[in-house]
């Protein structure tokens, strides 16, 4: 490809039509079918489909056939193949599904109201992940632009994958004939350590989420009555949580949720932390005084990647403080969400927690940990040599700088279900989530230069695809 060429016209398409169809596209509250089980008759996420749709039939690619696949119940999925003019073929990924908006949007911003701002488009799920579709269509239409011989190009976007991805599988199931076996996926929906340089994801975290209920009394009582008698169903969860979690150190206690890192991510991860520097963790949003659980950004990296990590994100039973009497109340329930190392089967470790909270119950207080499906992590295959000097090309090209590897520690349930369906496929897996970029929480953000830039690197690896 001609990188003076390229730029300008990917540039000028963020400019005129992908920003004015990503503020358009943040406007619409097309939450994750999790967060808005009404979401059909909402109608929000349909709005959102076919926006992406008309956006991209309007590029008029050559060769493109643009379906919005349906299934009764389940989230629609856009489909963009576009016929190869040479042998290969590119499946490109993302997702136009949102989280809930989460408080704590600073004054001007907010999760449906789109915000210019220093470079970033402000507002909910342009980062993670609407920008991912018109990036793809910008790299195909860079391609053709130059007559550049591409692959068949098969552009997947779902819309349930912030729910865990469960209506994907009955689609790809539904139309693997079209989709057929991809040479390469390129996902767009994942992290950037800065926006300096192409960064590529090595590996995703699996995730173990569950509503851990202890119940200790039918009702409510009187807390002056009852305490010191009846045991406080949060100390009851209190000595569950520590079978689980050091509350010390952070630590995840059961050897069977951890593995053994992989010496070559070790080494990466060495690399990354360099590249990154020290000071790499205090792109969140700490309050004064707060310190990272240890000082090594190496540790702190491969903590984020390879090891076991427990939130609690959710409650039940316990009633806001401007409700809240002295009551010994009769249950409490925690939602933990549990981070597992990539290489870990995500049914045994939900096997494994469960077995562990639940079983000798103190006080034979009533305990359920009722798990939601896992996810599954995700491993990279070896890097074909190919691929490495592609990405290579791709980010000094447009970024200026090398391209770095790294581990994420979320998780993106579709590339385990590839990964484990077609051995043999190389995986670009990148994206725009970068420092301060706060998908899922307040202020997400989406860095617009790197968007660009992304664009033209996907479109600099297609061209790179042997064959
Ligand atoms: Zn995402």
């Amino acid at each position: 490809m001609d990188h003076a060429q390229t730029r300008p016209h990917v540039q000028d398409l963020w400019t005129s039509s992908i920003l004015p169809a990503l503020r358009d596209y943040i406007r619409i509250p097309n939450q994750s079918p999790f967060f808005d089980p009404a979401w059909e008759a909402h109608g929000h996420m349909e709005r959102a489909v076919t926006l992406a749709r008309d956006w991209a039939a309007a590029r008029n690619l050559k060769g493109a056939q643009i379906d919005i696949l349906r299934l009764p119940g389940r989230t629609p999925v856009l489909l963009i193949e576009v016929a190869g003019t040479r042998p290969g073929n590119v499946m490109l990924y993302g997702h136009l599904d949102k989280q809930p908006p989460f408080e704590g949007w600073r004054e001007g911003l907010g999760p449906w109201t789109p915000v210019d701002r220093d470079g970033r488009l402000y507002g909910r799920g342009a980062a993670d992940d609407g920008y991912a579709v018109f990036a793809s269509v910008a790299a195909i239409e860079a391609l053709q632009r130059q007559n550049v011989p591409h692959p068949r190009l098969c552009v997947l976007i779902e819309c349930s994958e912030e729910s865990g991805s469960p209506d994907l599988p009955s689609h790809i199931e539904a139309h693997a004939a079209r989709i057929g076996v991809p040479d390469l996926v390129i996902c767009l929906d994942s992290g950037c350590g800065d926006y300096n340089r192409m960064w590529t994801t090595t590996s995703l975290r699996g995730l173990v989420v569950g509503d851990l209920r202890v119940d200790v009394l039918h009702e409510g009582v009187h807390s002056g009555d009852a305490s010191g008698i009846v045991p406080s169903s949060f100390r009851i969860l209190r000595q569950l949580l520590a079978r689980l979690e050091d509350a010390a150190t952070g630590r995840i206690l059961p050897d069977a949720l951890h593995v053994a890192v992989p010496p070559g991510r070790v080494a990466e991860a060495e690399r990354s932390a360099a590249v990154l520097g020290p000071d790499t963790f205090a792109r969140f949003p700490w309050v004064p005084g707060m310190q990272a659980v240890a000082t090594d950004t190496k540790e702190l990296m491969l903590n984020r990647t390879w090891r076991p990590a427990l939130a609690i994100t959710a409650q039940q039973g316990m009633p806001n403080l401007e409700s809240g009497g002295n009551v010994l109340r009769p249950f409490t329930t925690l939602r933990l969400s549990l981070r597992i190392p990539p290489t870990l089967d995500a049914e045994t470790a939900t096997r494994t927690a469960k077995h562990l909270l639940e079983s000798d119950p103190p006080y034979g207080a009533k305990i359920t940990f009722k798990a939601d499906k896992a996810s599954p992590g995700w491993e990279a295959p070896p890097t074909a040599p190919w691929l490495a000097e592609a990405s290579e090309a791709a980010s000094r090209s447009y970024f200026g700088n090398p391209p770095c590897a790294m581990g994420e520690g979320g998780s993106i349930p579709f590339m385990a279900m590839l990964g484990a369906r077609f051995p043999k496929t190389q995986f670009l897996i990148t994206g725009v989530l970068g420092p301060e970029s706060n998908a899922h929480g307040p202020n997400e953000f989406l860095h617009v230069a790197t968007g660009v830039n992304l664009s033209c690197c996907v479109a600099e690896v297609i061209a790179r695809l042997p064959g």
